[in-house]
Order: C-alpha cells, then structure tokens, then sequence
C-alpha cells in the first residue's frame, strides 16, 4: 500500500512553487496545521489495512494530535522570544515558505525549491544586500545542503561591511539521526525552532 499523507490536504492550504509552475512546495511538514491532516491521514489508512485495530490506531492518533498541539504552544512561545522585526529566516533553499506562512516570518531561500539547482552569483549578491540593508543577525545552513552555499553568502554580506552569523543548522527535508533526540518530527521540529530563536532573539 502506498499512501499519499497529503491528499486529504484542501489544495488551497498548497504554496505555489514559484521555479516549478504547476506543481506545489511540498514542504508542507513545517505547518503543523498540515502535518495533523497528514497524520489523521495514515491512521485512516491503517484502520483500512488493519480494522481488528481500529480503536488502538483512533486512541494513537487522538494521543499524537494532543502532542502536536503541545509542539504548536512550544512554537508559539518561543517565537515570542524574537522581536517582530527580526522574523526573518535566511536559508540555503527554499524549505521553509509554509513555515513562515504559519508562524510569521518573511522567509528567503538562496536557492530554489530543490536542494540539486546551484545558486547563482547573482542570487548570492541580491540576498547579501538585503541582509545587509535588513541587518539580519543569522542566517542558517540547512541539514540536506552542502554548507558552502551558506558560507559563500555569509561573505558576500562581509564584502559588503557587514557582519551575519551563521545561526546553526537546520532540518529542512529528514528528521535528525538517532540519539540526537530530534530523530522524531516533533523533535525535529523542536530542535529547529530553538536554533531559529537563539539566533534571531
Ligand atoms: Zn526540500
């Protein structure tokens, strides 16, 4: 059985992907809204690989969304921590739209949607002076991009007098490895958002 977690998903929740006309972003994991839908999604179709286990999937399932909700409090809180104009999220691609659709930040990836397409000079430049102008603290490396697209950014901003840190990494397209405690999605999801307010607070 193959299951799709994101077809139940209203297709107006869907950002457009700007590089790709037709088809959508589909980072839609960083939306915890979302990823409930995709998670009553898989119960549904273990209840109809399994019906003998309806009730356990049903009280997994009632369990996880209680869980998720108590992910979308610690978000929401530690979020506060980050002066409002300083909401801006600066990553090597373009990973994070739904997340800053959700949660309030002006996002710009160095590169396009998918982690293979190189940045351009030019891309690195146009986003170097908007740090720069914005003077954004932190800007951050992604866990399924090579560092030196960031890096490469990182001194661009300094050829042009100014200072940005690298903020650490981030999970943008898998969990974290085991014993890291962000091997799961909520860890993973934790574990991003304190490196996003640590830096940006
Ligand atoms: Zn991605």
């Amino acid at each position: 059985m193959i299951l799709a977690v994101s077809k139940d998903i209203d297709e107006s929740n869907f950002i457009d992907f700007v590089t790709n006309p037709g088809s959508f972003d589909p980072h839609i994991w960083f939306d915890v809204k979302l990823w409930k839908g995709a998670a009553k999604t898989v119960a549904e179709g273990l209840k109809e690989l399994d019906e003998e286990y309806a009730s356990e999937f049903d009280a997994n399932l009632e369990r996880y969304l209680g869980e998720l909700d108590e992910l979308e409090e610690y978000i929401n809180q530690r979020i506060s921590e980050i002066p409002e104009d300083n909401r801006v999220l600066i990553t090597a691609h373009d990973a994070f739209n739904y997340f800053g659709n959700a949660y309030g930040f002006e996002v710009k990836g160095l590169q396009g949607i998918s982690t293979a397409s190189e940045a351009g000079t030019s891309d690195v430049s146009q986003l170097a002076k908007f740090i720069v102008e914005r003077k954004i603290k932190a800007i951050f490396v992604e866990s399924s991009v090579p560092r030196k697209s960031i890096e490469a950014l990182q001194e661009a901003v300094k050829a042009q007098g100014f200072q940005v840190e690298i903020g650490g990494e981030l999970y943008s397209d898998s969990t974290g490895d085991a014993g890291t405690g962000a091997e799961t999605y909520i860890g993973t999801f934790k574990a991003n958002i304190d490196t996003i307010v640590d830096a940006l607070k």
